[in-house]
Order: structure tokens, then sequence, then C-alpha cells
């Protein structure tokens, strides 16, 4: 569905990103790994047309991204970074409708009749009905997060792009905001692209990881394909045990104390 082919960025003298090949099926759950400054981020703001490539072609569904409108885009892909969205003082139920901009006419009329249905089908399933009248800025942050998880689906894209959205969320919201995108993938197909920090979590949820060092990728597939302890020790210069996670066997990371 998501080709990239021969992608590089360059800002400036610093190369972001080079000669990068990658192909994302219909329906895929992706996460990409590597440490700070791999180009992760640049890579996701390349893939949401946010940013033009240096070298290199992105096409979604075989169309060039930069043949896409703003709105179509936004149509078909949604956005969710570290922070969510900003805390401002608007209710949780406004911030979901504002999810739904890029189906406005201009006149503010919204392609869809059924609005209402879609928000209130949302908050069932975020368990975001208590919250529906309090301000944005008076939530915790897992609960912030859960709003700005609701107000992607109300985009209703077909492919969700996540920049480590669980960074500052405790266990529990982690392991609910990964729960909540892994329900949506199931119910609605959509295909979802994660940068992800923690491996442990990438390991338990992606069906594949696309590893970055230095702007390159080291390499792809399963992560019990790339989360081998040599691997893991040359992106991320650490000298880690890998073990196999106890009810399914996924790969999980350990780290070894040195002194
Ligand atoms: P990551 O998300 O993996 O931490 P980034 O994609 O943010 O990495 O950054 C990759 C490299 O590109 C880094 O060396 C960073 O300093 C550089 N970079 C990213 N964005 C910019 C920018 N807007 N201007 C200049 N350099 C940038
Ligand atoms: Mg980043």
């Amino acid at each position: 569905m998501i080709e990239v082919s021969g992608v590089g960025k360059q800002y400036g003298d610093i190369t972001a990103l080079n000669r990068l090949d990658w192909a994302i099926g219909e329906g895929e759950w992706w996460g990409i790994i590597g440490p700070n400054g791999s180009g992760k981020s640049t890579l996701m703001r390349l893939l949401s047309g946010v940013e033009q490539l240096s070298e290199g072609a992105i096409t979604i569904r075989g169309v060039n991204i930069a043949d896409y409108s703003r709105k179509q885009l936004s149509r078909m892909m949604a956005v969710l970074q570290q922070e969510g969205i900003a805390p401002v003082h608007y209710p949780v139920r406004e911030v979901l409708e504002m999810g739904r901009y890029p189906y406005l006419d201009w006149l503010g009329r919204d392609s869809k009749d059924d609005v209402d249905t879609l928000i209130e089908g949302i908050m069932d399933k975020l368990e975001l009905h208590d919250l529906a009248e309090r301000p944005l800025d008076e939530l915790s942050g897992g609960q912030r997060q859960r709003v700005a998880l609701g107000q992607v689906m109300a985009q209703e894209p077909q492919i969700l792009l996540l920049d480590e959205p669980t960074t500052f969320l405790d266990i529990h919201y982690q392991q609910q905001f990964m729960e909540l995108v892994a329900k949506w993938r199931k119910e609605a197909g959509i295909t979802v692209i994660a940068v992800l920090h923690d491996l442990n979590l990438a390991a338990l949820y992606c069906d594949k990881l696309l590893v970055l060092r230095d702007g390159r990728a080291v390499g792809s597939g399963t992560p019990a394909e790339m989360l081998t302890a040599e691997r893991i020790g040359y992106v991320y210069e650490v000298d880690p045990v890998v073990v196999a996670h106890p009810s399914n066997g996924v790969p999980q990371i350990l780290l070894t104390r040195q002194v």
C-alpha cells in the first residue's frame, strides 16, 4: 500500500535519511525503532507529506504522495505525536469533533450525516463519556492521549502514523493505548506505522519492525528477526540479553548492569 523507494532527506549538511527502501502492506502494523537522531521522525514527516523528500519517491496506493492534496492526505492518513494534542481549554467532545476537519466543506458542513453517532461510538470505545464535557487542559496526560486517539479515530483514516505515542505514559496507560490501537486496527483494518522507543512494546504489538541507524535501514522483518542481541547491540551500542516472553514467546530485551 505504501512504497518507499530510494528515499533521502537532507537538512543542509545533515543526511537525516539515506536511500531508504521499504514496502508497507495494507493492514500491517509496522514499528520503527532506532536510537535518537536515527531519522525516525524525519521518515514520519515524509510519510505524512508535511515535508518534501530530497531524493526518491513515496507512493500510497500507487500514487505519488506529492500528487495528493492536503485534504486527500488527511482523509487517508492521521498523525498522532508524542504529546498528542496541545492542552487547549475545549471540552473533550469538541476536541473529538475537530478530527472531522478534513471532511468539512467551505460552509463547515460534514460530508457524513451521522457525525454524532460516530463521536458517540468513539466515546464508547475509549470510555470517554465521563470526560465528555471536561476541558482537555484539566485532564491527566494519559487521559489526554486517549482523547488524542479519539480525535484521530474521528478522522476515519486508513493509515495511522504514531510518533512515540506512549513515551510520557505510565505502564497502565501505555498498555491501554496500544490495546486500543490494536482493537481499532482489528475492527477497521487500518494500517499502522508507529515509532516506538520501547522495544518490548514494539515486539508485543507490531507485525514487523523497521530498524534505523544513522538514517539508514539496518533491517526490516518480524520482531523475532529484528530483535536479536547482536542487532540491538550494534544499533543501540548496548550489550542486551534477549529473552522469550513467557506467555507468547516474542522477544523481550533486558539490559545488564555493567558496574
Ligand atoms: P529521531 O526521530 O530518530 O530521533 P530525527 O528524524 O528527528 O531522528 O533526526 C534525524 C537527524 O536529522 C538528526 O541528526 C537531526 O538533528 C536532523 N534533523 C531533523 N530535523 C531537522 C531539521 N528540521 N533541521 C535540521 N536537522 C534536522
Ligand atoms: Mg523522533
